[in-house]
């Protein structure tokens, strides 16, 4: 059997704001292998992101609460003290945002910026030894002239540049695992298209392991292997990318993957699924996508529906399976 490289556990996030304690994030479960690449999938507000912030111990301990468990190789890092995240964050989990201006450094240069991670991870380097890594690692990414940009400044470079340059800073210590958050959504669709192949070669080079969080179906197909979907703060349906796209079952993967353009047929209107994620304080009871499902019965408005497993590979949380014969998992 596998171990994880990554393993969550009931991970609860929840905030102390002037209403009270608000969970953002509830009892979300998954799983990571080495070297496969995840997908969280889910509209804004849905909690994608604050459980990647809450993985890297990125959270605001003095307004937040973790509970549950984040297993790195065994080790539980919600209980890990600052100083251990510290060590975790860059050296065996590095993250990458949407937008690469909010971490590089408008008043260093790209050269003295990745030269600075390579001494923090190995300070036996010399100065001329770092440059020359950092050189190498800006061509691993595909960035041309690679020895005249580590002289230039983030605002000289394209988006697609600076992202690919992020990407050279995260995988510099050869991390475990990369955490992507929404790492194309502000590029044009065509360097979308590159910075995903660019991600898809590294991760089949390297061994590390890719949480990519994303709104966007088409991202999950290109380079997930399993998907996970989440809404209002829970899973509501896991699975390989296969069986979800072939099979989606909860009404909400449905809506999700409807809303994705086809351009192979001509449509009026696209698809949108109506209605907006629910804020953490005002959840409706039962299911928390009744409001927005043209499946919702009266069990829906009262009870909350469990994560059941329809087969070996795919869970859901609807009552339209309540009767479905379950599979041992
Ligand atoms: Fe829709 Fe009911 Fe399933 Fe929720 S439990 S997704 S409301 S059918």
């Amino acid at each position: 059997m596998v171990t994880p490289v990554l393993d969550v556990k009931k991970l609860k996030t929840s905030f102390f704001t002037d209403d009270g304690l608000l969970t953002v994030v509830n009892e979300v479960s998954f799983h990571i292998n080495a070297g496969e690449v995840l997908g969280i999938v889910g509209e804004s507000g849905c909690g994608k992101s604050v459980t990647s912030l809450s993985v890297m111990g990125l959270v605001p301990a003095l307004t937040s609460k973790v509970e549950g468990e984040i297993l790195y190789k065994g080790e539980n890092l919600a209980q890990a003290s600052e100083k251990r995240m510290r060590q975790v964050r860059g050296n065996e989990i590095a993250m990458i945002f949407q937008e690469p201006m909010t971490s590089l450094n408008p008043l260093f240069t790209i050269g003295s910026q990745l030269m600075e991670a390579i001494r923090l991870h190995n300070k036996k380097l010399s100065k001329k030894e770092a440059k020359q890594q950092a050189v190498t690692m800006l061509k691993k990414v595909g960035l041309p002239r690679a020895d005249e940009l580590i002289n230039e400044y983030p605002h000289q470079l394209s988006g697609g540049m600076r992202q690919r340059v992020m990407i050279a800073m995260a995988m510099i210590c050869n991390p475990q695992i990369l955490i992507a958050d929404e790492p194309t959504t502000a590029l044009d669709v065509t360097i979308q298209a590159q910075i995903l192949e660019l991600m898809k070669k590294l991760n089949e080079e390297t061994d590390t392991a890719i949480l990519m969080i994303t709104h966007d179906l088409g991202v999950v197909a290109e380079i997930c292997q399993r998907v996970v979907v989440m809404y209002a703060g829970k899973v509501v349906e896991e699975g390989t990318v296969e069986s979800i796209f072939k099979k989606p079952s909860h009404p909400y993967t449905k809506g999700l993957i409807q809303s994705v353009p086809d351009m192979r047929q001509k449509k009026e209107r696209l698809f949108s699924i109506p209605g907006n994620v629910p804020k953490p304080g005002s959840l409706p009871i039962g299911c928390q996508f009744a409001p927005r499902c043209s499946y919702a019965h009266e069990k829906c408005l009262k009870e909350t529906p469990y994560l059941k497993a329809l087969s070996i590979e795919q869970k859901v949380r609807c009552w339209l399976y309540e009767d479905e014969k379950e599979s041992i998992v």
